[in-house]
């Protein structure tokens, strides 16, 4: 007891070295189970932009630890079958496209390049599939995160699949009882991390919540539904939409309120010649055929998930604007349909709201598809009247004939309107401008992001949201690695 009364300047001058440096180590090393829960910067969502971004920014910041956390269970190496593409027989895919491209061009369409440019405002062409040497089909994960855990990353890059981030965490928790504040400019929140539950704790009455602490930066590249839900389970958005949902609001920003998706509506023929193409054993859906499938499982490929190929089309709109349309081969065995669908730029937009605070609960979209006015419909009509026309002029042994709409039902409003789908292209729920600051910061954040397609503000009118999402992601790369650059490194 005596001696622990002595004062600090009596203790053993060894003694006293000896503990600075146990102090000095324990704060600068934590426990190695401390370390396997913080990370620098945490990535909520392996999805397009998630894997992008997550493998640009190890690489970029070696000493940096990137956590990415994916809802969805582990790769098994099966499921690429099950989503992929595997190319046909090249032959097979280049006399399909050529009986389209001559079908489209008798129909007032001609062969464009795909990478010529300036682009003319009509036109049709085969597009690219995203596909190795080898012919399968490549995603953000295969052709990002892969090699990166297998190479440069293999330090510093951890991807935890099968795990759902329920909210994101921050100390001030000033406004939690209160009334939520509209953030002011240039507000400086800091987040700590996230909280999450296992995926497969989907059913569990009471899943247990972890969290994962990021030392730097929370990003949510969640996508187009994920983020925005994200920021409303964490109390980010319309504190109407909030309480609804039993979620107590804490910071008000139009979260959800900007909610974009194309519209698309198709025509439909069915066709009795040329079945050789057009069989399902060559363009089928997996699915759909278990020969095809079969033949997949025993290595010998020749299976199309999705289409024989895809082409797009433009045809100019009223406004001078310009319309795409894809086409696919429906896959049910024996039913021989061709399809062809039109997306068409919108200036429409709806909402997403969260319906409880729980990530496993699908939140409520409004898309109000076609809302933005007379031209959006008649927009949708020129197309389909132009695919329908490249249906028509597919060449005879194919004996095309339109089943939808259905003869004697005219192409006009009605059919629009009632056929009318999202094209899964959506944007909007997180925009750069209401919710997002120029650096894609949420508002009044510090280092909370949203990096993924809910962070544009309006439909890309030139292309599908894909290429756009890899365009942001890869832009943010750059700048997010300068920010987070260790100091002098
Ligand atoms: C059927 C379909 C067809 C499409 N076809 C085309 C096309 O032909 N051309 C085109 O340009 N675009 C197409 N798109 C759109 C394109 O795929 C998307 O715009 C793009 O992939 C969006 O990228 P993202 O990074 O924003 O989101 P995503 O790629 O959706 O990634 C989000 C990821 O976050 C994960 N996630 C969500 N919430 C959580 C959570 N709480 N915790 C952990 N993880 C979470 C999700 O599981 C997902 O992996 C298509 C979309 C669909 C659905």
């Amino acid at each position: 007891m005596g001696a622990l009364r002595r004062p600090l300047g009596a203790l053993p001058l060894r003694l006293l070295v000896a503990l600075l440096v146990l102090l000095a180590a324990a704060a600068a090393a934590p426990t190695a189970a401390a370390a396997r829960r913080d990370a620098d910067i945490v990535l909520v969502g392996g999805g397009t932009a998630g894997c992008a971004l997550a493998a640009r920014l190890c690489a970029a910041l070696p000493s940096r630890r990137v956590v990415l956390l994916e809802r969805g269970p582990p790769r098994n190496g099966t499921e690429e079958f099950l989503v992929g593409v595997a190319v046909p027989r090249r032959g097979l895919w280049q006399q399909y496209a050529d009986d389209w491209l001559a079908a489209a061009e008798r129909a007032g369409l001609p062969s464009v390049s795909e990478a010529g440019w300036p682009q003319p405002d009509r036109g049709a062409w085969v597009h690219r599939l995203t596909v190795d040497a080898a012919g399968r089909r490549r995603d953000a994960c295969s052709a990002y995160v892969t090699p990166a855990l297998g190479g440069a990353c293999a330090h510093n890059l951890r991807v935890v699949q099968g795990v759902a981030v329920t909210k994101v965490l921050w100390d001030d928790d000033r406004a939690a009882g209160g009334a939520p504040r509209r953030p002011a400019a240039g507000g400086r929140r800091r987040v700590t991390g996230v909280a999450y539950v296992m995926s497969t704790d989907r059913d569990a009455a009471r899943p247990r919540v972890r969290s994962l602490r990021a030392r730097l930066a929370v990003i949510s590249t969640a996508g187009a539904v994920g983020s925005p839900a994200l920021l409303q389970r964490s109390g980010i958005g319309p504190p109407a939409v909030l309480r609804r949902a039993g979620v107590p609001p804490r910071v008000d920003l139009p979260v959800g309120e900007q909610f974009a998706t194309r519209p698309l509506v198709g025509v439909t023929h069915s066709y009795a010649g040329g079945t050789a193409r057009l069989a399902v054993e060559n363009n089928g859906s997996v699915v759909a055929s278990a020969a095809a499938r079969r033949a997949w499982e025993a290595g010998r490929g020749g299976v199309l998930g999705v289409a024989a190929f895809a082409g797009l089309g433009r045809v100019p709109d009223g406004d001078g604007g310009y319309v795409s349309a894809t086409f696919t081969v429906d896959p049910a065995p024996g039913d021989r349909r061709f399809r062809t669908y039109c997306m068409t730029n919108t200036a429409s937009s709806g909402q997403l709201a969260v319906v409880d605070g729980s990530p496993f609960t699908p939140p409520t979209v409004i898309t109000n598809l076609l809302g933005g006015g007379a031209a959006e419909v008649t927009t949708m009509l020129s197309c389909l009247r132009r695919v329908a026309a490249v249906g028509d002029a597919f060449a005879p042994r194919f004996a095309m004939r339109q089943t939808e709409p259905e003869p004697g039902r005219p192409l006009d409003e009605a059919y629009v309107r009632d056929l009318a789908g999202s094209s899964a292209h959506f944007v909007g729920g997180a925009p750069v401008g209401a919710v997002l600051d120029g650096r894609l910061r949420v508002r009044g954040f510090h280092n909370l992001y949203v990096v993924d397609s809910s962070a544009i503000p309006s439909i890309p009118p030139s292309a599908g949201t894909m290429a756009s999402v890899y365009m942001l992601a890869e832009h943010m790369a750059g700048r997010l690695a300068r920010v987070f650059r260790p100091v002098g490194a």
